[in-house]
């Protein structure tokens, strides 16, 4: 049954013109964010939203379609998706419709002491909380916040809630050093929580910055495997990131370098604006307005029908390599 009493219809599973398997949905659920990172929103967000965000009922009825296309893992991010006082209702609703089998959230972490718990009892299966520095002066130096132990007693009360993932994302900036990233690692020695370093990417907004700060994947991919670090085998529905393993830490390492060859090859995923326009690739132009029919359960099929009919324009890969990032002005937008 639906969220709203309607009976589902299971298809088949989505792939795109490529062969690609598409069963991965990153919906932004606002484009509020109440962080100013030095590489997305250096002035803070601007004063007017896009739009008005989708509401708990659109979002029940997408997440259905979705499901029905063979969706079974959803990410919810933003903007800041914690700003919006109803998603822990949002994680519940996505959680509980049939097929969705895992709810994620990607955070910076801000609001997440107080709600980590009630996130847990939602359904919230992963959690990724966004985390540059463990440096307070750098912390606050990225992000335009003071406040970075809230980010670190929001992770631990994450760990303690028992969520079965949580990763901490560390986007990768010149001026990170050996003791940074042995801070980083030491965490994961006794804790299950993984650290991620993300290769910091070009935006419309960010050229400069990017120009001056970007620090290679392939420098941390060095470092890591001079400390002993080791690449783990892909799991089933594993997205472009790669996972590192050491024998003397319970968690793990991992990497995400969107600028390495073959990076979109086992792209798995869609996207949606916090609008409820599709965008079949993060740097791409294509947007498909997806809200006309998210009016009513009535527009189901004719809902993933389009989904369905736009994949086959899914580009092959982003063109950032070539300094191409199409009209993504920053990864707030559109949801990262
Ligand atoms: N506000 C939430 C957060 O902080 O996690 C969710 C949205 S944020 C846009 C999602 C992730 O994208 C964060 O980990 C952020 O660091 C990352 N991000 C934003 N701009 C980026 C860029 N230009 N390159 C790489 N990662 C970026």
């Amino acid at each position: 049954m639906t969220a709203s009493g309607g009976t589902i219809s299971t298809r088949r599973t989505l792939r795109d013109g490529l062969g690609r398997d598409l069963h991965y949905l990153r919906l932004s659920v606002t484009d509020r964010c109440n962080f100013r990172c030095v590489y997305c929103l250096p002035q803070g967000c601007p004063k007017a939203a896009a739009g008005q965000p989708l509401s708990l009922g659109e979002i029940g009825r997408l997440a259905s379609a979705f499901a029905g296309l063979g969706f079974w893992k959803v990410r919810l991010t933003g903007g800041e998706p914690t700003l919006r006082p109803d998603i822990c209702d949002v994680v519940r609703r996505v959680a509980g419709t049939p097929g969705i089998r895992r709810v994620g959230l990607t955070t910076n972490g801000y609001r997440l002491a107080a709600m980590a718990a009630e996130l847990r009892e939602a359904g919230l299966k992963s959690l990724n909380v966004s985390l540059d520095s463990l440096d307070p002066e750098r912390f606050h130096e990225i992000t335009g916040s003071p406040h970075l132990d809230r980010i670190v007693a929001g992770i631990e009360a994450a760990l303690a809630a028992g969520i079965p993932s949580v990763k901490v994302n560390v986007v990768l900036l010149r001026g990170m050093d050996d003791r940074e990233l042995g801070r980083f690692l030491a965490w994961t020695r006794k804790e299950s929580l993984t650290v991620r370093f993300i290769e910091l990417m070009e935006t419309g907004d960010n050229g400069a910055l990017f120009r001056r700060a970007r620090l290679p994947a392939a420098e941390m991919r060095r470092k890591l495997e001079s400390l002993g670090w080791t690449k783990l085998p892909r799991d089933a529905g594993d997205g472009p990131a790669t996972s590192y393993g050491h024998p003397g830490h319970a968690g793990r390492a991992g990497l995400i370098s969107a600028y390495s060859s073959g990076f979109c090859d086992s792209c798995n995923r869609l996207r949606v604006s916090s609008t409820g326009d599709l965008r079949l690739c993060l740097f791409g132009d294509q947007m498909i307005s997806l809200r006309p029919l998210l009016h009513g359960d009535a527009g189901r099929a004719e809902l993933m029908d389009l989904i369905e009919r736009s994949v086959t324009r899914k580009p092959q890969a982003h063109g950032l390599a070539a300094g191409r990032c199409g009209p993504t002005a920053n990864l707030a937008t559109t949801g990262g």
